[in-house]
């Protein structure tokens, strides 16, 4: 007889957690051994943060609305699951981003986006930054390499130090600390930004090291086919990616549960091994060998508080922030002047509770038929959650205000949706990778445990399925492994 299938529970059918289902699936596929897996999932969805809606013509996504093309795990995720046609880049018109800062919109230099700038002197002529402020940013090149290694420095004191105070506070500060909703005074760089960290430390400046690193990039024709643009995303929306999944999952014999919130974990530990039960909120248990914590770092803290409180106290230390999206449909004649590029950023310095605005149709295809426009709103974040305290209707009415002042866009929209996201964006500050260390090696005494999710080591998407996948194989090959052992 062979070995009975090994029960899996997964907690949590957000990104995180269907990537590591489907890792178990295609490595126990691999090595040949069985394995049952459950997803438990607390809302009526699965998805978690991505979630896409459509209203006639319109995508409207409510939470992530693409992913980097240059961490490449979203996108092999989307070509293994049959998705590869479906995926769109930005649109190459209109493909200038701006900045309202200093009492109005101003352009940002290409490439700024995705840290690649080219066309630097578009700063100073856009009104970005003084000629004082230009002159100091150019003097990174000659700024001293940090040698304070154990010091996790913020994002803030990196950047004011490299590229001066008038350059992070006017344009660097959004892009940063915006991807977090965060505060750059207390987010760590080597936890949200190790590539800025590792260029400083490589080369001495992060002039040098882009230099150096984009003479070293191979020319276009050597890379892969199809060129992709630096954010792509699925004509029908993200939504398809999770449905992809779902079916994947479910055909090779996964249950995904939705509904179902995961309330208590008890644990029965014999001289050999570990097993627990996953008591969901309708009182009924489920038995498993291993368990899958994709949860938000404090929803895990909570579960794992009877079995490791040590654990259970350095995740709900984790700091999260709240945020919202509102989307705002309008006929494309009544916004078609005020519009231009894919949206903008807003520092903090401007002491608003907006964050950013995309112009939704214009920076991807179908995203409103060509009668319409889509603008997508970012409030909220640390700091700035005040707001969300307030009705929808009054979300929407201070965002049309916002774009009024900002961008001249005054007339009614055709609808609107307001997405709240509570507690949605983990915040690694500083401090973020010694938690992360003390975690793994506690977590090293719960057998047959596992945590995954955008609390620790990335949360944007490509991250997400790449911490996923990692934690699903592991758990495989090492049951493979001891069973081989045997
Ligand atoms: C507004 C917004 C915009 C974003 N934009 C982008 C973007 O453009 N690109 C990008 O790459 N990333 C973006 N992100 C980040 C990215 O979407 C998230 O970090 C990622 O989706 C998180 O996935 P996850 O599976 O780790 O967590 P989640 O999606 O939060 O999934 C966790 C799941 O666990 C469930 N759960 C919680 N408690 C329980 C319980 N007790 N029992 C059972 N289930 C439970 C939740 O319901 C949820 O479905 C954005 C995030 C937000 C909020």
């Amino acid at each position: 007889m062979g070995n009975p299938a090994r029960r899996i529970v997964i907690v949590g059918g957000g990104i995180s957690g269907l990537a590591a289902t489907l890792a178990i699936q295609e490595e126990s596929q691999r090595l040949n051994e069985t394995f049952e897996c459950t997803i438990l999932e607390g809302q009526d969805r699965l998805g978690g943060k991505v979630l896409t809606h459509r209203v006639d013509d319109f995508v409207i996504e409510g939470g992530p609305d693409s992913f980097l093309t240059s961490k490449p795990w979203a996108l092999e995720l989307c070509e293994k699951l049959g998705l590869a046609d479906q995926l769109i880049n930005t649109n190459k018109a209109n493909s200038q981003t701006f900045c309202f800062t200093k009492g109005r919109m101003r352009e940002l230099p290409q490439g700024l986006v995705s840290f690649v700038p080219t066309r630097l002197g578009a700063l100073f002529s856009g009104g970005l930054i003084s000629p004082l402020g230009m002159l100091r940013m150019g003097w990174e090149w000659f700024v001293p390499r940090y040698t304070n290694l154990e010091h996790d420095e913020s994002l803030a004191s990196f950047f004011r130090r490299r590229l001066g105070i008038e350059a992070f506070d006017h344009f660097i500060e959004p892009l940063v600390a915006g991807i977090y909703a965060g505060d750059a005074n207390v987010l760590s760089v080597k936890s949200t930004f190790p590539r800025f960290y590792d260029l400083e430390q490589q080369y001495g400046s992060l002039m040098k090291g882009i230099r150096a690193q984009r003479r070293d990039t191979p020319p276009p024709s050597a890379q892969p086919q199809p060129q992709r643009t630096i954010f792509t995303t699925l004509r029908g929306g993200l939504g398809d990616l999770i449905q992809a999944l779902v079916k994947q999952l479910s055909s090779q014999g996964a249950t995904l549960r939705t509904g179902h919130q995961v309330h208590e974990l008890t644990t029965d530990t014999t001289s050999t091994r570990s097993t627990y039960t996953v008591v969901l909120d309708n009182h009924e248990r489920l038995l498993a060998d291993e368990v899958i914590l994709a949860t938000p770092a404090y929803v895990s803290a909570k579960l794992l508080e009877p079995l490791q409180p040590s654990v259970a106290s350095l995740l709900s230390q984790i700091p999260y922030c709240s945020t919202a999206t509102i989307s705002l449909a309008f006929r494309h004649r009544d916004v078609e002047t005020s519009i231009r590029g894919f949206g903008f950023v807003v520092p903090r310095i401007e002491g608003r509770a907006m964050l950013a605005a995309t112009w939704t149709s214009l920076k991807w295809p179908n995203r409103a038929n060509a009668q319409h426009s889509l603008i997508r709103c970012y409030i909220g974040g640390q700091g700035r959650e005040q707001i969300l305290q307030e009705s929808d209707a009054s979300l929407v009415a201070y965002v049309r205000e916002q774009l009024q002042e900002m961008a001249d866009i005054s007339c009614d929209p055709l609808f609107s949706e307001v997405y709240r996201w509570d507690r949605a964006m983990p915040q690694y500050v500083c401090g973020h990778g010694q938690r992360l260390q003390d975690i793994r090696s506690l977590m090293c005494t719960l057998e047959g445990m596992h945590l995954t999710g955008a609390a620790f080591e990335g949360l944007g998407l490509p991250d997400c399925i790449r911490e996923g996948t990692r934690v699903g194989s592991a758990l495989v090959r090492a049951y493979h492994e001891r069973r081989q052992n045997e």
